[in-house]
Formats: C-alpha cells, structure tokens, sequence
C-alpha cells in the first residue's frame, strides 16, 4: 500500500501540534458581534490561548476567565462563572453572547455549566439585567478528549443550535468558514459577491486585520450577527468548508430543519474552488460568471509558469489542522509536488473514513505516509535518524526550528503563524488563494536555491 494511515505508537508528545478542545471554542467564539467567551478553569486556559491568538493577528480583543483556584478545583466553582458573567455585563454593556466555556479541570471536578445558566437566567438575568439582550451558551470543551479542531467544532454546532429559529425560507446560504483567517473571510466574500449570493458567513473573522484609526487603535471583534445565526435554520443550504471545523452545524442543521448541508471541499487550489463554485451554483441556481473564470485563468497561468519547472516532484512535509494538511496536500499533487509525510495532531476515528484520504490511497503510486495523534518528533525523528528526505515544509510556526535546524525551507500556513509578517491576511481559498500559496511555495523555494548555490543561475533566464 502507497498510503498509509497510521497512529503515533510512542507514549507522551514532544512538540504538540495542536493545542486543547477550549483553544477552538474560543476562536469560534470571537468570530460573533457584541460576544466575549468566559472561559470556565485556570486564567492559563485563556492567557496562553489569547497570545497564541494575538501573536497570530497581532490584534488585540477580549475573552474571558473564571479564574479557577486551588479551592474551586477540590469544591466546584459555579459561583466564579456567576460572578464572572455579572462582572463581565457590568463591565460590557453591549455585550450579549456569553459562551460558558468548560475546561478538564471544571469538567473533571462534573462543573454542572448547564445548572448554572439555568440559574443565571431564572436570577441574575431577570433581576439585575432584565432590560438586556443576553445569551448564555455552555460548551463543553474537556481537553483530555480531541483538540483544538474538536473544541471549533463542538462550539460552532452549540451556537447554531441555540440561536437557530425556523421562521420563513430565505435565498441566503449558511458559509462556516472552519478555522480561517481574515484574508481568507475576505476572499470567500469575494467569491459569494461575484457569484450574487448572500450569505450567513459563520464566523466572520475579517475585522481581526483591523485599522489604525486617527481615533486610535482598537479591539478586534467578530462580525456574525445573533439574526445571521438565528437564519441560520431559513438557509436555502449550509456550505461548511471544512469536514472537521463545522460539519457538526451543517449536520444538526440537516438534521433539525431540513437544511441540504453540503460538507467540503475546502476550496484550497483550483479543483476543490472548481468543485466549491460548482456546488454553490448548483444549491442557488446562480451561474458562474466571466470574471471568477478569468480570475480562475489568472491563477492557473501563475501555477503553470513555477510548476513544472521547479515545483514538480519536490518532497513535502505538511502539518496542522486536518481539513487544511488534506486540501494543501491535494493542491501539492496537482502542482505536480510529493508530499510524503502528513501530521494530523489529533486521534479523530473519522479520518479512516475520509474519502479525500481513501481517494490518496487509490490513487497514489508513490509512500505517503499519514500519522495521527501526532507531534513535531515525528517529523524531526524521520528526518535526523530515519533518513527521511523533506524539500520543503508546510505547516504553522511551531515547526520553524526543524526548519532552521535541518536547514529545510519552509512555507508557513495554518494557525498560529507568528514568525513572517502579515500571513493572516494572505488567502489560501479561492483562486487569489491558489495563485498567492503557489508564489509563496515558489519564491520559498527559490530563496533556497539562492542560500544552498542549487540551480541558482537558472532563476537569471526563466
Ligand atoms: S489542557 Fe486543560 S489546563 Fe491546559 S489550557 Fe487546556 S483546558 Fe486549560
């Protein structure tokens, strides 16, 4: 067999790939107007989350800690989340979506977050706040099961299965981005306004490449309105881009109100944004117009002048989110590129059923080897004593040391990156998306001839 999935045999994780269920949450969360996310556990579970995600957007915005302490951790600790919303509405007061996120440890001392905003809502709700909109949502987040991946998923379901509200049909679809950033939101709004759809966009992320005003700097939040979620039920279909950060929404949808949930494919390279556009017109019966296909022309023109030429069988490395590494490493075989070792950094039953990864499995004539439930080790241990030959790497900045150690060139993508300017506000999706990761994948790449004297000279006469 060419490809083969594997778990990670070795006990403990050196250089974890992804963070905890909590960490997805409140990306999710921050993605929603007038929202702050009250993290129920220890302040770490909010501070380390908050700079990895203000490192990433270099912004700043807010989320929440109940701020657990030792005595909370043995006796329970529902009076803090009572006392965190009441401080966080007095503090706030226009905020009206407050996620009660849980953590392992209010989850492992049983917490009860649904008891509490039960109570919230027949006390402190009606008696000091009765003249306010506010939505108290738990979301059970326990990190010792799943991931971060996990943790977006549960919450985008839970927040669409609160809000969600049958009313009259309506021509918009449902767009959940999964875990993007603001260059891709803008992008994917620019293929919904060329093609004249409207859209519920869960969760609107694109304000985080926030301006500079002579009014001064401000805090970053997320645009989806509570009405966009509550249409959420109304939609002619639900695109949820990403298999594994979303298609928990799409499926209750489905599910509870009939909505045709239409999962994947990520539209990263030109087929899945073919595929993406061919499915988006089909649901809404609006064809695809001129200038998507001249913009699809642009992009292929862009990948054909550094495919073959430099990209073809170059050896890849990809890590990070699944949905991500399994759309990038399509892309890869279509610029003609090998990638030869996926990390997925989660132990998901679901990925032995992927059709995208049992269609690698058919289809490939070369080992790819796929590992779940992996770490960074498993990519730096192949290299240094396996013998495993990498061109380049593809994954978040917490692999730039195996790329500055081992002197392999890097293209940084997925979350956090944090090391090379602006990468949040370049797109993957789309056709812009294609051409924008293939220049990237190309100048990495030349950079690298350049610093190792490798074909140098040909980049005077292409
Ligand atoms: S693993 Fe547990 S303690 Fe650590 S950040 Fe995640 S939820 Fe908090």
């Amino acid at each position: 067999m060419y490809c083969e999935l594997t778990e990670r045999e070795r006990a403990g994780i050196i250089n974890p790939i992804f963070t905890c269920q909590p960490a997805g949450a409140q990306y999710a969360s921050i993605g929603i107007k007038e929202c702050i996310g009250i993290v129920h556990g220890g302040q770490g579970c909010v501070m380390f989350v908050r700079l990895l995600f203000s490192q990433h957007f270099k912004e700043s915005f807010e989320l929440a800690s109940s701020s657990l302490h030792e005595d909370g951790a043995v006796f329970g600790a529902l009076n803090r989340v009572e006392e965190a919303v009441d401080v966080l509405l007095m503090r706030y007061p226009d905020v009206k979506v407050i996620p009660i996120i849980s953590t392992c440890a209010t989850e492992v001392i049983g917490d009860d977050i649904d008891g509490v905003v039960r109570k919230l809502n027949a006390g402190l709700l009606k008696e000091k706040y009765k003249d306010r909109e506010v939505h108290l949502i738990p979301v059970h987040t326990p990190s010792f099961v799943g991931s971060m991946v996990t943790g977006y998923d549960v919450a985008v379901r839970d927040f669409v299965k609160y809000f969600a509200k049958k009313t009259e049909p309506s021509a918009k679809i449902n767009l959940i981005t999964g875990w993007a950033n603001p260059g891709d939101v803008r992008a994917l709004k620019h293929l919904l306004a060329e093609m004249q759809v409207e859209a519920n966009v869960l969760f609107e992320i694109e304000t985080f490449d926030s301006p500079l005003m002579p009014s001064g700097n401000h805090v970053s939040h997320g645009e989806t309105t509570i009405q966009e979620l509550s249409d959420t039920a109304n939609a002619a279909a639900t695109f949820a881009l990403n298999r594994y950060e979303g298609g928990k929404a799409a499926e209750y949808l489905r599910d509870k109100f009939d909505v045709p949930a239409i999962i994947g494919p990520s539209p990263i390279g030109i087929r899945n944004t073919d595929t993406f556009l061919k499915k988006l017109s089909e649901a809404t019966g609006k064809p695809i117009p001129q200038s998507l296909v001249r913009e699809r022309g642009i992009a292929l023109d862009a990948i054909t002048d550094v495919t073959h030429m430099f990209l073809a069988d170059k050896k890849v490395a990809l890590y990070g989110n699944p949905d991500l590494v399994i759309s990038l490493t399509q892309f890869c075989l279509d610029m003609e590129m090998k990638p030869v070792l996926l990390l997925l950094g989660d132990d998901n039953a679901a990925y032995k059923n992927d059709p995208r990864l049992k269609e690698l499995e058919e289809n490939l004539d070369y080992k790819l080897e796929i590992v779940m439930n992996a770490d960074l080790w498993e990519l730096e241990n192949r290299i240094k004593n396996e013998g495993l030959e990498v061109d380049l790497i593809m994954g978040h900045s917490k692999g730039r040391f195996i790329s500055i150690d081992y002197n392999i060139p890097m293209v940084r993508i997925g979350f956090p990156v944090y090391d090379r300017a602006g990468m949040y506000r370049h797109p993957v999706v789309g056709y812009e998306g294609a051409m924008l990761l293939a220049e990237n994948i190309a100048n990495t790449w030349f950079a690298d001839m350049e610093h190792k004297h490798n074909r140098e000279p040909v980049l005077n006469v292409w």
